[in-house]
């Protein structure tokens, strides 16, 4: 960190749909002291930034909000990066790579020659891989180039699963986890509500609840995005509360659990690989990995969403 260590400054790069919805939420929750939008349409950050600055006599912080240059994230505690093109209807993330991947060389680059020594945090898909890529390009320890992995699916099981029991999302702790995409899994082994483990409950009232509803809910959390998109063209508000979740524990060096996309080092029998998985975030970043007691077909499908990102990454970056 390279400020005071008092003033807490967020650098976004791409301001559009999921750049804005995180930067109106961390306005909202007041979650920083300066946030700097910066964007390849430099017109566009500029009209952005006025509009925040415009809500600032209702925010509930005040905050110093600015369209600015590669050379404001010398001092940025967090550069988060929002930039590059998004899924249309009926395309996967993965086809987005290799546009996505020229994107981020024309920015990791000048961001790393201001002189930023703070957290990369990347919500750009396919996240897991655009994640490696800025650990790749930046050379930072892999507990500081974190992704949104899997953090806004996990929020959309919890809300699921808590309209299925009728109980508050918050009280369901349950992860997806491995991919941001369509190989991502959820292990229901690891899902309780409550202190209860849910296939317990789901046992003990079969004329209420089955199996076979939960695996249909965990579908559902794969596909939201695609049916998102067919409906309204983008998703960003859950992205963007997702975003200032993880912004939130790491300036308050939480130490929170999250699903966010991390270098995985042996762990799960996986090397190399960034995935969602439990990390534990603090103030430095990702503190460590959860190892959760997967089962050995939970584990045999996380390894598989694990391979798939590794082999997509070598065909992408022939290091074979
Ligand atoms: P968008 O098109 O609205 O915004 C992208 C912005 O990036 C634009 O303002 C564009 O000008 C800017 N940009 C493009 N190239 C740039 C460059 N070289 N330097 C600086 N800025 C540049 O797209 P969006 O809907 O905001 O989506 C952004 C990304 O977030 C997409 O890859 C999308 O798939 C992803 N996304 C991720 C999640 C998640 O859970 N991780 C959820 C939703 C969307």
């Amino acid at each position: 960190m390279q400020n005071n260590g008092f003033t807490k400054k967020v650098a976004v790069v791409g301001t559009g749909f999921v750049g804005m919805s995180f930067a109106y939420a961390l306005l909202c929750d007041g979650a920083c002291d300066e946030l700097v939008l910066l964007d390849i349409d430099r017109e566009k950050a500029v009209g952005e930034a006025m509009d925040l600055n415009h809500g600032l006599a209702f925010a509930k912080t005040n905050m110093n909000i600015t369209a600015g240059e590669y050379r404001d994230c010398a001092d940025a505690d967090i550069v988060v990066i929002c930039a590059g093109v998004s899924q249309k209807p009926g395309e996967d993330r993965i086809s987005l790579l290799q546009r996505n991947r020229k994107v981020f060389e024309s920015i990791v680059e000048p961001v790393l020659a201001s002189g930023f020594d703070g957290i990369f945090l990347v919500a750009t898909n396919p996240v897991d891989i655009m994640t490696r890529v800025v650990y790749r390009l930046s050379g930072f320890s892999s507990g500081r180039v974190i992704g949104s992995g899997t953090t806004l699916d996990t929020a959309r099981l919890r809300y699921l699963l808590g309209a299925y029991f009728t109980v508050d999302p918050k009280n369901v702790h349950a992860y997806v986890i491995g991919e941001h995409g369509d190989s991502e899994m959820t292990p229901w082994s690891q899902a309780l509500v409550g202190t209860k483990p849910i296939r317990d409950i789901v046992a003990g009232q079969p004329d209420r609840f089955s199996l076979e509803a939960l695996d249909r809910i965990a579908a559902d959390v794969t596909n939201a995005a695609y049916r998102i998109i067919r409906a309204k063209n983008a998703t960003y508000y859950g992205i963007g509360l997702a975003l200032v979740r993880i912004v939130k524990a790491i300036f308050g060096g939480e130490n929170s659990v999250l699903t966010v996309s991390a270098k995985l080092c042996g762990e799960y029998g996986v090397q190399d690989v960034f995935a969602g998985v439990p990390c534990i975030l603090g103030r430095e970043g990702v503190r460590g990995v959860l190892t959760l007691e997967l089962e050995p077909h939970e584990m045999e499908r996380f390894r598989a969403s694990c391979r798939l990102l590794d082999r997509i990454w070598k065909d992408s970056f022939s290091e074979k």
